[in-house]
């Protein structure tokens, strides 16, 4: 059933009774050619785009809790390219260009809106360095453009003009901005279902078994799945699927914490990010200001966060914008985020034949939703790696080939 205005007036007139489930509800079959683990963007962006483009039709995704219920419903949904290395900004531009038609590609309004993201600068050896990351931006393709302080102000009226570490100007890159993080899962997930992919959701997987090196099957809380391929696409929890068939991976899971105030009238309309005070902030589009900042300081899998990580975020964020002091704190959450020393993400087969991998995003991986899918489906159509996920093979920390994008992956965002 399509989403259209057509379709809104008829359902209008007969009392929305027509409306369907916008996927199935599916049971586990004995066996699939392919099992995605984990119904967050990437893994249901992964099934969509193995049948949509390799045209892959007995694909299953297996979710633990239910879809978007991880780090993709708890994110503060900014999306951007801005990334310093051209292999890495090859990939999330490719992410936000998927982005910029996924409403369309989906028939599912994912609420993208392109109103820039403001990095501040507080010192001038501060802006000197932006200088030099605006002009690698530009080289490599990427909109960006400096900032002096006035502009700055300019695009962020209510921020502090006495803050401790004065604003002496910025970058922006106009094209980023936000989405609605829940609508990318449920445009993913009816989208594959449309072409025939079961999701699955209350379907832990406990065990993954091989013969000869090869990949046979998932074990899980609804019985055993045969599979020709399996990939692992669950952020957090990455290291302890991948220890399910014996890999180590070089990936640490933090809680990272994101907080909303009550909604109000539109007040900023850019996403504004401080390295000063380490915290970021957006208003949602329903009046909600989005705001968080760097990880807990120690790993965990425990998904509350802790106080203190609170209370540093809240006193940067109203040293920026003191009027929003006034609002009051309505939520706030946590994610297990998989964080990796090079701050890039791991993409590709794994030493196991027909186990794939999609992870190590950390704090940044909701705005490489489509880019990631695009890329884990066509490792896993193909055998092999496609030229824009190759530098992020698993191999590169054997090799040393490493991808440090720590700087533009910075605080959380
Ligand atoms: C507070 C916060 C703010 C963030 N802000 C941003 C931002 O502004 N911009 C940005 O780009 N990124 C941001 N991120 C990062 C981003 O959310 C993640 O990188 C991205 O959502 C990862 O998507 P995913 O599909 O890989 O993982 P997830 O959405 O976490 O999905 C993984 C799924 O796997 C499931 N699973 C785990 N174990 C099993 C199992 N054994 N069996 C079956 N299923 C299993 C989980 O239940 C989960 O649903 C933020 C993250 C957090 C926590």
């Amino acid at each position: 059933m399509g989403y259209s205005f057509l379709r809104l007036a008829r359902e209008a007139l007969r009392d929305h009774t027509g409306w369907r489930p916008a996927w199935r509800d599916a049971e586990p079959k004995p066996r699939y050619d392919v099992v995605v683990i984990g119904g967050g963007g990437h893994g249901l962006a992964t099934a969509y785009y193995l049948a949509r483009n390799h045209g892959a039709r007995n694909v299953a995704v297996v979710e633990k809790g239910w879809i978007g219920g991880g780090n993709t419903g708890r994110n503060t949904t900014v999306i951007r390219s801005n990334y310093y290395f051209p292999s890495s900004a090859e990939l999330y531009d490719l992410s936000l260009r998927l982005y910029e038609n996924l409403g369309v590609d989906l028939n599912y309004n994912v609420m993208v809106s392109q109103r820039g993201f403001l990095f501040l600068a507080h010192a001038p050896l501060q802006l000197e360095m932006y200088n030099r990351i605006v002009n690698a931006l530009l080289v490599n393709g990427i909109d960006a453009e400096l900032l002096s302080s006035d502009e700055v102000f300019r695009r962020a009226p209510l921020l502090n003009r006495a803050m401790r570490w004065p604003v002496v100007g910025g970058f922006t890159q106009p094209r980023a901005g936000i989405a609605r993080h829940d609508a990318v899962a449920w445009g993913y997930a009816r989208a594959a279902d449309r072409l025939g992919v079961d999701i699955v959701q209350h379907c832990e997987v406990t065990g993954l078994r091989q013969a000869g090196g090869r990949i046979t099957a998932v074990e899980t809380t609804r019985g055993t799945i045969e599979a020709g391929a399996v990939a692992i696409v669950v952020a957090g929890h990455s290291s302890v699927l991948a220890a399910m068939a014996g890999l180590r991976l070089p990936v640490t899971s933090y809680a990272l914490q994101a907080m909303v105030s009550e909604p109000v009238k539109p007040i900023l309309d850019t996403v504004v990010n401080s390295p000063a005070t380490g915290v970021y902030v957006s208003q949602s589009d329903k009046g909600e200001l989005v705001f968080g900042g760097g990880l807990d300081l120690y790993p965990s899998y425990a998904q509350r966060g802790n106080l203190p990580v609170v209370e540093h975020v809240i006193a940067g964020l109203i040293e920026m914008f003191p009027a929003f002091a006034q609002l009051r704190l309505m939520r706030k959450w946590a994610g297990i985020v998989d964080v990796v020393h090079d701050s890039s993400p791991i993409l590709g087969p794994t030493p196991v034949d027909g186990l794939y991998i999609n992870c190590g995003w950390g704090t940044g991986g909701f705005k490489a939703i489509p880019a990631g899918g695009w890329l884990t489906a066509h490792c896993i159509a193909t055998g092999g790696h496609h030229a824009l996920s190759a530098p992020f093979d698993l191999g590169r920390f054997a090799t040393g080939a490493l991808v440090d994008e720590a700087a533009a992956a910075g605080i959380a965002h």
